[in-house]
């Protein structure tokens, strides 16, 4: 079993990056891939416990995309980090999202929703990459919702009067920049409705073309027509096709496991990578 989209508490995952790959290991996953956002905060700490409990590891970032008000994630597998722009597109992306979480939190307590800046801080790990979800937490917290889910339907969606958005760079750039890194880029779960604009077929054939390495077909936002036309896809453009959980721990109700890539894909997009290697117990 292989899963290659999953979070930690570098960024809006629950678990640290040491339990979420014991989490991993424990649901019988043979290889996964850590993707948090905009960071590769997580990569070595759960390098170190892969290795302690034999599992392969596939270190990654999802990288937040906008194009106008079409937002898209891409899965970016095995870049080297220190790549300079790479380094400078995730620092960016960084200190915006700090700036944009702080605007959206004054705009709900003006409005009286019980939180604080200082209050959502709390909910973020030093250094992990702050998002929306950090905002729901703390309104957990405050026993203002009972889960993440609520906070986002009432107050967080990204159609919400609050919502802010956050730098990202055109997607066409980022599959480029992840490329220079050596990284393999794939997109994740195109077809999502829960953010603003599914990615049309126009959008995958411009990235194929920039060099897009995969589509993530297989995903619990997708419904079975949308898994067909991925694959399709995918098929028609020479492009892989990935399955994965995009786990949070209990910040969604995504588990390990539940969607996950074949073997020969994983070696193939290995093979693409020249960025930094499998971590292999
Ligand atoms: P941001 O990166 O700050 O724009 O926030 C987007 C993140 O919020 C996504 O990566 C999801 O993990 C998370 N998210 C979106 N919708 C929900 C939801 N309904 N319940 C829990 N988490 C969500
Ligand atoms: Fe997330
Ligand atoms: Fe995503
Ligand atoms: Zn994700």
């Amino acid at each position: 079993m292989i899963d290659l989209h999953t979070h930690s508490s570098a960024s809006d995952g629950t678990q640290t990056p040491a339990e979420l790959v014991r989490a991993g290991a424990a649901a019988g996953l043979e290889a996964m891939a850590v993707t948090d956002h905009d960071t590769t905060l997580g990569w070595d700490e759960a390098s170190v416990t892969a290795r302690e409990v034999g599992l392969v590891l596939v270190p990654g970032i999802e990288v937040s995309c906008a194009r106008g008000h079409q937002s898209l994630h891409l899965l970016a597998y095995l870049p080297d980090r220190a790549h300079p722009a790479l380094v400078a597109e995730l620092e960016q992306a960084r200190a915006s999202r700090e700036t944009r979480l702080d605007r959206m939190v004054e705009g709900m307590a003006a409005d009286g929703i019980p939180i604080t800046v200082a209050s959502v801080r709390a909910e973020v790990e030093e250094g992990a990459t702050p998002g929306r979800p950090h905002i729901a937490d703390a309104l957990v917290r405050a026993g203002v919702v009972g889960h993440r889910d609520e906070a986002f339907t009432r107050w967080l969606g990204d159609d919400s009067p609050y919502y802010v958005a956050h730098y990202a760079p055109d997607p066409v750039r980022a599959v480029e920049v992840v490329r220079a890194a050596g990284g393999v880029p794939v997109v994740a779960h195109p077809l999502s409705r829960t953010r603003t604009g599914v990615v049309g077929r126009d959008l995958v054939e411009e990235l194929a073309a920039a060099g897009l390495a995969g589509l993530e077909a297989h995903h619990r936002d997708h419904d079975e027509a949308a898994v067909r036309e991925l694959v399709d896809l995918a098929g028609a453009l020479g492009l892989l096709v990935t399955g994965s959980s995009d786990y949070h721990g209990t910040g969604k109700r995504n588990r390990l496991g539940e969607n996950t890539t074949e073997p020969e894909v994983l070696a193939a997009i290995e093979a693409q990578a020249t960025g930094v290697a499998v971590v292999r117990p």
